[in-house]
């Protein structure tokens, strides 16, 4: 069956940059798939919002697709056990979200059956199930978005049912260097991909989907292609667009397929559109049509400082040791091991920490990652010319440097993706980037004490409130009793003053 043709291209793209995508070694051999290790670490806080609340003791026996952590507050994910075994420890643990932190992980030690959790209910066809229903079943599978932002897409769902949209756009833009999930993903489980966007498709009542690919992935383009022609359902249509970091951003997705722009703080539902990535449309096929949540992933292991570049599914919880010692190893001239992409990854300093959900590249880097000696500022522009979104980012780190909060919010800071295209044109090799996200960080810890001080000062008054409502009530009650004794007779005067009397002895006594 010959595939449809995919059109190509369309829209305009402020800035951004082309590199070399370092893609083809970690692509040269098929998807392999880790084995269940001895012992699983799974981190309570893998997404966007509250942490999950842990729901399992030590000592507790698990199996596999178990609820070990249930979601907590109005933006959380629950978290599930990757494999058969025992909860052996409730602890922090080193995690890649921040140098050097540690966070509050559960503990399994497998027990190498892998024995899975029986199903709950029997699994119908997902478009006889009520959107409502399918959009409350998805937020009970743990799902977040795999693109790298990790938000609850059970949420995210929610929230977009509540707009009037026009486009699902699944996102197999992965324009980053080395990261080929996405791409291996497309060309072996294209089914599962489209039958994902097929199930939000029906959730959200929408009848328009675009599969949006770049044109140097031909092989993804074959098999999104192959299997919309089996598929045969005319609402997917597949989209080319040129290699350019950073289209994969959710916003630029959107200009780039639809031309609309979305608004300065908003979101793609603003116009119209829900964006997913191809990973969290496979997860809710695994989730809807097979009854298992987000327990694995697709993740890219690759880099100059690694023996065999390669990507593989491993059970979120696998720790990165784990993953590098299954590819091979490292080289004698690794370096430098960083969780994520070369531009918005983080580098950690032990590979000790865990396989998440958000964990979409493992790169290691080796001595030719050398460092540049940071100069002053030239005032050349480059770095405006590259912003996607149109920032000064040399006028940004200007007042990062003094923290000056009003004028970083003025010129922009919330609107900054961290794509680190402004750090790569920079010739006085500045880190603008890190600069943006620390003062991003300090902004948040500022309003999160805001916060913490406007709900003390809320309690206080609150109690103030409390205790003056109590003082006028036993004043009236004791008026009350002054009137009563007023109009009564010696013997009722002498019954109130009794009870008078015992009262106060009950008060000094308490
Ligand atoms: S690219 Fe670097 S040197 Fe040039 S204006 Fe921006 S911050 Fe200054
Ligand atoms: S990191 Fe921020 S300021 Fe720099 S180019 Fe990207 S979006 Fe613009």
């Amino acid at each position: 069956m010959s595939s449809p043709a995919a059109t190509y291209d369309l829209g305009k793209l402020h800035g951004g940059l082309r590199l070399p995508s370092n893609k083809m070694e970690s692509t040269a051999t098929p998807l392999q798939t880790i084995p269940v290790p001895d012992q699983l670490i799974l981190p309570i806080a893998q997404h966007v919002g509250e942490p999950a609340h842990p729901i399992v003791g030590i000592g507790e026996k698990v199996l596999k697709g178990q609820l070990l952590a249930e979601s907590y507050g109005s933006i959380s994910a629950p978290i599930h056990a990757p494999s058969s075994g025992t909860v052996v420890a409730i602890e922090p643990w080193p995690v890649s979200r921040r140098q050097g932190d540690k966070a509050p992980c559960i503990i399994i030690e497998c027990d190498g059956e892998d024995r899975a959790l029986p199903a709950a209910e029997e699994t119908v066809p997902f478009n006889t199930i009520e959107p409502d229903s399918l959009l409350r079943k998805i937020l009970q599978g743990g799902i977040v978005g795999l693109g790298g932002a990790v938000f609850p897409t059970g949420q995210k769902l929610m929230q977009a049912a509540t707009m009037p949209l026009e486009y699902l756009i699944l996102n197999g833009v992965e324009c980053e260097p080395y990261i080929s999930c996405d791409d291996i993903l497309m060309r072996e489980q294209a089914a599962e991909v489209l039958g994902g966007a097929q199930i939000l498709m029906h959730a959200l009542g929408l009848n328009k989907c675009y599969v949006v690919i770049e044109s140097d992935k031909p092989e993804a383009i074959s098999a999104i292609g192959e299997s919309m022609a089996t598929l045969d359902d005319d609402r997917i249509t597949l989209k080319q667009v040129p290699t350019i970091y950073p289209s994969g951003g959710e916003d630029q997705l959107v200009q780039l397929v639809t031309n609309r722009e979305v608004p300065t703080g908003g979101l793609p539902t603003d116009v119209g559109c829900v964006v997913q990535n191809v990973g969290t449309c496979a997860a809710i096929w695994r989730w809807i049509v097979e009854g298992e949540p987000l327990i694995s992933r697709v993740t890219t292991v690759t880099g100059p400082g690694l023996t065999t570049p390669m990507n593989i599914t491993a059970r979120i919880g696998t720790t990165v040791a784990d993953v590098i010692a299954f590819a091979g190893g490292y080289t004698e001239h690794a370096k430098q091991l960083i969780i994520g992409g070369p531009l918005c990854g983080k580098s950690v300093t032990t590979d000790r920490v865990p396989l998440v959900k958000a964990t979409n590249c493992i790169l290691v880097l080796d001595e030719t990652a050398g460092t540049a000696e940071e100069r002053p500022c030239i005032r050349c522009g480059e770095c405006a010319l590259v912003c996607p979104i149109q920032l000064l980012p040399q006028q940004l780190f200007w007042y990062a440097c003094s923290d000056n909060e009003a004028r970083l919010r003025s010129y922009g800071l919330t609107d900054c993706i961290e794509c680190g295209c402004c750090d790569l044109v920079c010739p006085s090799h500045i880190p603008l980037t890190a600069s943006f996200r620390n003062a991003k960080a300090r902004i948040q810890e500022l309003a999160d004490e805001k916060a913490r001080a406007e709900r003390a000062r809320r309690r206080f008054e609150s109690r103030n409130e409390r205790l003056e409502i109590e003082k006028l009530a036993r004043e009236s009650e004791l008026a009350q009793q002054k009137e009563d004794a007023r109009n009564a007779g010696p013997a009722a005067i002498e019954e109130i003053l009794k009870r008078q009397r015992e009262k106060q002895d009950q008060d000094r006594e308490s």
